[in-house]
């Protein structure tokens, strides 16, 4: 019988210093994955450094490397997207280029995959030393949130890493979504999943891509993506304040029967509009967000374009 083949995706975007020490890396943990042929599979995501020359070169001393590289930065989605749909392994594992995904776990990942015990193993870093307080205070927060208000599991400290069997990968690539949470989308198709554990390890070398502001943004993509209750948070809101200005006017009405008509309170009537208006602000942004992602949807782009592969 033949061996199966494990198709490792790594996503990179400036990572000319961490790829050659991920490719070692992997080829140390090589010999304890003898079952299994390996296949690389790196996806440059517009890098601006010279990641796509490392790439190359990679490819020409090691044919079990492959490449792609992107016409311009389309984010790591896309790039999980493209090496998903790329890869040829009968088996799939997504990693990080900056050794931030232990390549200890493999072994234990594909004992896990080849017993038939599950489809996915998935893992999940279990603190985040390392981050900023902040940072890791808002990210819990949003987890918390975010499982409260969507019904798609999405679990605190996952990671992109997982390893998975094809079926999975057809399931994921089914989805053809531009607005790619892939977070979501993993929790979202289902399977019998396994979770490892492990703690958080810093990068080898380069720089973290996210800035609060970019995790801010990724935050709100992902609860647009996957809940809808900010719509309904709107309504809410909205009837509330139609609740208010009805007991207002019967409060006005009565006051004035009673005690005549003072009038005054012209303060209190500018808080009130800018209250109102505020609300309203809101509210329309939120279903801007939604409108948005809606107009990207039905446009169909292209969820990457590849400007070179394999050298071609
Ligand atoms: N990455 C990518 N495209 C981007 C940003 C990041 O392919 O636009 C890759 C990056 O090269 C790395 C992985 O995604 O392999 C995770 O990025 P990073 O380490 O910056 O994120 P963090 O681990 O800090 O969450
Ligand atoms: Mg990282």
């Amino acid at each position: 019988m033949s061996k199966k083949l494990l198709t490792i995706i790594v996503p990179c975007y400036n990572e000319e210093e961490s790829l050659p020490i991920f490719y070692e890396a992997i080829r140390d943990v090589e010999p304890k994955l003898p079952t299994v042929d390996i296949e690389f599979l790196f996806v440059d995501d517009g890098s601006k450094d010279k990641t796509l020359e490392v790439c190359r070169q990679l490819h020409e001393k090691d044919e079990r490397v492959h490449y792609v590289s992107f016409s311009r930065n389309f984010g790591k989605e896309a790039g999980i997207y493209a090496g998903l749909e790329k890869s040829k392994g009968d088996y799939v594992v997504i990693m990080d280029a900056d050794l931030q995904d232990p390549p200890a776990l493999l072994p234990e990942m594909l004992g896990y995959i080849e017993s038939g015990e599950c489809e996915v193993v998935a893992t999940r870093r279990v603190d985040r030393k390392g981050e900023p307080p902040i940072r890791s205070w808002f990210a819990r927060k949003f987890y918390r949130l975010m499982n409260k208000i969507s019904s798609t599991d999405i679990v605190d400290g996952a990671r992109d890493y997982q390893m998975m069997t094809r079926k999975v990968v057809n399931a994921i690539l089914s989805m053809k979504e531009y607005n790619r949470f892939s977070k979501g989308i993993f929790g979202w198709v289902g399977f019998k999943r396994k979770w490892l554990e492990f703690e958080n390890v810093e990068r080898v070398a380069g720089e973290t891509k996210w800035s609060f502001w970019k995790l801010f943004l990724y935050a709100i993509d992902g609860i647009v993506a996957f809940s809808t209750a900010p719509l309904i948070m709107a309504s809410i809101f909205g009837l509330i304040m139609c609740l208010v200005a009805f007991l207002f006017i019967v409060v006005i009405i009565v006051r004035t029967l009673v005690f005549g008509d003072p009038t005054s309170g012209w303060p209190s009537m500018v808080c009130i509009i800018l209250l109102v208006s505020g609300i309203q602000l809101l509210c329309m942004g939120i279903l801007g967000q939604y409108l948005s992602k809606a107009y990207l949807e039905t446009k169909n782009r292209p969820i990457y374009l590849v400007q070179e592969e394999d050298g071609k």
